[in-house]
């Protein structure tokens, strides 16, 4: 035991010094120092948190299509030239223009209540006076096949149970057109949340093509679960819904670019951000305010220490994240041929929560799936010794606790040129919060921690000028 003990401890403190393997030397002595500089700037720094305070408070919310989105993008011009930045563009976007109106939702028996009631993004309306009928609570899709034409001209309610967002949001998405292939004339979804607050959750909706258009909200927790035992008891509830939401005709808004040019190789680029847009609730601090703000605070510390990266850091705020992806493809057409002069992509959008390193991907550019978005892909040499250059760099993070290095790291926006071959990365956090504010009136910036704001900007910003100038690039696809 004692021998064993002794062994154990030796071969322990050995690893370490057996695994620097002349790469790891040399982004830890290379990069180390810079790194220290760069995690004391950003720890001490509080314009990255007064700006995103400032975005939330004096902007608010950016649905595409709204007004406010349109000031949040001159805004973010000029706050990324007076955070240094070079090269400011506002490529025009197309985005849809999707509006809520006026809407609410009530029972109407065996009990009278209100419904804590907000209707799903993208949903069209009811009729003017409403839609009024029995309501079938189902827990899952399965449940509602089960029911088969028994839901005919009646209000589907989707009460699934949360386990975990990538599983659940099905409901939300492709909830509607489910239930309307069967003959339902409206669906309820339980919102799309670990916390029950008598909080309804929006988010976008995806109507299929070979189903009718039905109108859909979601509705809390709370509410889903009083319906259920209602039709437990033997009763068949009967609810009402009024929307007004409707479409208009596309509107023109922006993603905002700003750079700091490569010293060597200014055509190769290392490009970080996230979505300008939110829901028309809360402030879309978290979602998506924290990415932006501190990508942002990021490259203007890198720019305020005074680093000339090799190649250019890239900030991006894509427009209409949130109901069309279409920032993100209009980006792709944007740099056109160039898409591979893109050493790496880097995205926030789960929140500013405690940092606990990045994911790194070379195959996945998609939505991301939830907070624990660990996705295990088989990797050849080149990318593993990428991921191995990954985990040296998350070393150096050590002074922020955030030295987890994963497989799998993306999100919506690169989805279009990690597609094409761009490797992917992203922080990843505890994000053990994330999805209680989501899509809600709370998401506010009272819910963004100032200090892991802080440890999420030290995170971006080390990954970021390393990235840009190390000798090595990733392996993408
Ligand atoms: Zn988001």
């Amino acid at each position: 035991m004692r021998r064993l003990t002794l062994c154990s401890l030796l071969s322990l403190a050995l690893l370490p010094i057996m695994s620097h393997a002349a790469g790891q030397a040399n982004i830890a002595s290379q990069y180390g120092a810079t790194a220290n500089q760069i995690i004391d700037a950003a720890l001490h720094d509080d314009a990255g948190y007064a700006r995103l305070a400032n975005l939330c408070d004096r902007i608010g919310n950016r649905l595409s299509g709204s007004e406010s989105l349109l000031r949040a993008v001159k805004w973010s011009a000029e706050e990324m030239k007076k955070a240094g930045l070079t090269n400011i563009v506002t490529p025009p976007v197309m985005v849809p223009h999707w509006v809520r109106g006026r809407e609410s939702g009530a029972i109407l028996s065996p009990v009278e209540r209100p419904l804590h009631f907000l209707g799903l993004g993208m949903s069209v309306s009811t009729p003017a006076d409403g839609l009024t009928g029995d309501a079938v609570v189902v827990a899952d899709f399965a449940e509602l096949a089960s029911l088969g034409a028994k839901v005919a001209g009646k209000i589907v309610v989707f009460n699934a149970p949360y386990e975990g967002y990538g599983r659940t949001v099905a409901y939300r998405v492709g909830g509607a057109s489910q239930a309307a292939k069967q003959g339902a004339i409206g669906v309820l979804v339980r919102s799309i949340t670990p916390l029950a607050l008598q909080l309804p959750h929006t988010g976008t909706l995806q109507y299929a093509d070979d189903a009718p258009k039905i109108p859909a909200a979601a509705i809390s927790i709370e509410d889903a679960l009083l319906l259920k035992r209602l039709q437990d008891s033997g009763a068949v509830p009967r609810v009402h819904m009024e929307m007004q939401a409707h479409m208009e005709p596309d509107q023109e808004a922006a993603n905002v670019i700003g750079e700091i040019p490569g010293s060597e190789h200014p055509e190769e680029i290392v490009v970080m951000g996230g979505h300008l847009d939110s829901w028309d609730v809360g402030q879309g601090a978290q979602d998506d305010g924290s990415g932006i703000m501190a990508t942002l605070e990021a490259a203007a510390l890198i720019q305020k220490l005074g680093l000339k990266p090799k190649r250019t850091v890239r900030v991006v705020f894509w427009v209409n994240e949130e109901n069309g992806g279409r920032g993100g493809e209009a980006y792709l057409k944007w740099v056109g041929d160039k898409v591979l002069n893109h050493v790496a992509a880097i995205e926030m959008d789960e929140g500013a929560e405690r940092p606990l390193g990045f994911g790194y991907s070379w195959s996945f550019g998609g939505r991301r799936a939830g907070p624990a978005f660990d996705v295990e892909q088989k990797r050849n040499a080149e990318q593993d010794r990428s991921f191995k250059l990954c985990q040296e760099i998350g070393q150096l993070l050590a002074p922020i606790q955030a030295t987890q290095v994963n497989q799998g790291g993306g999100g919506s926006d690169i989805g279009p040129i990690v597609a094409k071959g761009v490797p992917s990365l992203s922080p990843t956090t505890t994000a053990e919060h994330y999805f209680d504010w989501h899509h809600t009136q709370a998401d506010t910036v009272d819910k963004v921690n100032p200090t892991e704001f802080k440890k999420n900007t030290a995170l971006l910003a080390v990954l970021a000028y390393i990235l840009a100038d190390m000798p090595e690039h990733l392996a993408g696809r």
